[in-house]
């Protein structure tokens, strides 16, 4: 049974728990560096990644955080979870100038790339690693602008790359867990049992 924590500060942490659970999986809600002990993922939820980047701070999270990565933990961002995992942000709030990362992912992520919140929307995109197209919700979501050395891009819509990744590094822009379609929290999970079991 992996066992997957999943970033409880803000956002749809509870929906991704649920998924997760669905599946088997035995889910931490990650909010202080010692809730991270014994987990072999982490998923970052979507919400709103400044306010998370600041709790982060507040928290203590972001040295434990990258310690998880180079420790060998596997990470999935979804939407502004895929934000806080990018090398460089575009689009940070102006008050902010520059936004904080956490830099796993050799990408440049570009904030609300797809518009304002009422320009949200859903469809089905073709992700590699999937045989059947994956109905995807886009809430004020980024993409992928600049995808660097290593990172392997998996979907794209309207010509701007909205999942990809790198070693043991997922993102979307998307949110896989606001609707019952569970194939990238299974593959996710899959990535994880391999993992224990090697
Ligand atoms: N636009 C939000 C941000 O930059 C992300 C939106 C979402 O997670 N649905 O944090």
């Amino acid at each position: 049974r992996p066992r997957v924590g999943v970033l409880a500060l803000q956002g749809a942490f509870r929906e991704h728990r649920a998924r997760l659970e669905a599946l088997g999986a035995e889910v931490t809600e990650v909010r202080l560096p010692g809730d991270l002990a014994g987990l072999s993922g982490l998923v970052l939820p979507g919400g709103e990644s400044t306010t998370m980047a600041r709790l982060m701070g507040e928290f203590g999270l972001w040295a434990p955080l990258r310690d998880f990565h180079a420790a060998g933990g596997h990470l999935w961002g979804t939407c502004a979870g895929a934000i806080l995992l990018a090398r460089e942000v575009q689009g940070a709030p102006p008050q902010f100038g520059h936004q904080d990362s956490l830099a796993l992912l050799n990408v440049t992520v570009q904030r609300n790339a797809f518009g304002r919140q009422i320009d949200s929307f859903t469809t089905d995109l073709q992700v590699q690693g999937l045989d059947a197209p994956l109905p995807a919700v886009f809430i004020r979501a980024p993409a992928f602008a600049r995808v660097g050395e290593g990172v392997t891009v998996l979907a794209t819509h309207q010509g701007q790359v909205v999942a990809a990744q790198q070693g043991r590094v997922l993102a979307t822009a998307f949110h896989p867990e606001l609707t019952g379609d569970l194939r990238l929290h299974e593959l996710f999970l899959n990535s994880l049992r391999r993992l224990e079991t090697a």
